[in-house]
């Protein structure tokens, strides 16, 4: 749960646009569009998250909805797909790197576009996951590593999270 709702707009003095011109303390938050509901997982499971999407709701905080696989020329529903090294295979062995990294790049660019400084994505995805993805095996094991789309975005200075790390998120963005 998000501590002290009540000074959450005082909280949120967000330097996002910072160097925009921009003088309104809104924050642009770039977000993996499942994790607000919208159908864009290679299984077509909605993954909503209430919590994040009751953010939608704080006239402090602008959400960015992205899926970086399907900007990246994918359809809903796909095959699951895994991080191997540098490469992303799919559960049939065909390579979709380049998919993948597209869809990274059009993410950036949208961040950018935005100004985000921050980003809350859906975790373990080979895109959007941060710090722990599967390991390419398709056995449902767990490694160490971001997504290729979470690692693209931190070597642009953009900071990511889980969303297992909402709370740590609005901290930092208070703190900003
Ligand atoms: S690429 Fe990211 S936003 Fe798209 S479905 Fe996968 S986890 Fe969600």
């Amino acid at each position: 749960m998000i501590r002290s709702r009540m000074s959450l707009k005082k909280r949120l003095v967000c330097k996002t646009q910072e160097g925009t011109g921009d003088e309104s303390t809104m924050c642009n938050i770039l977000v993996s569009a499942c994790l607000l509901g919208v159908n864009c997982r290679y299984n077509a499971v909605p993954k909503k998250n209430e919590e994040i999407v009751r953010l939608l709701d704080k006239k402090v905080i602008h959400l960015i909805p992205v899926c970086p696989e399907q900007l990246g020329g994918l359809a809903t529903p796909r095959r699951p797909a895994e991080r191997k090294g540098e490469q992303v295979i799919n559960e049939t062995g065909e390579d979709v790197t380049e998919q993948y990294f597209r869809g990274a790049r059009e993410t950036l660019r949208i961040a950018q576009m935005y100004h985000c400084r921050v980003a809350l994505l859906k975790e373990r995805s080979p895109s959007c996951g941060c710090r722990q993805i599967y390991d390419g095996t398709f056995s449902g094991t767990l490694t160490e590593g971001d997504g290729v789309t979470a690692a693209l975005l931190r070597e642009n200075g953009i900071e990511v999270f889980g969303e297992s790390q909402l709370e740590r998120l609005i901290e930092k963005i208070s703190e900003q």
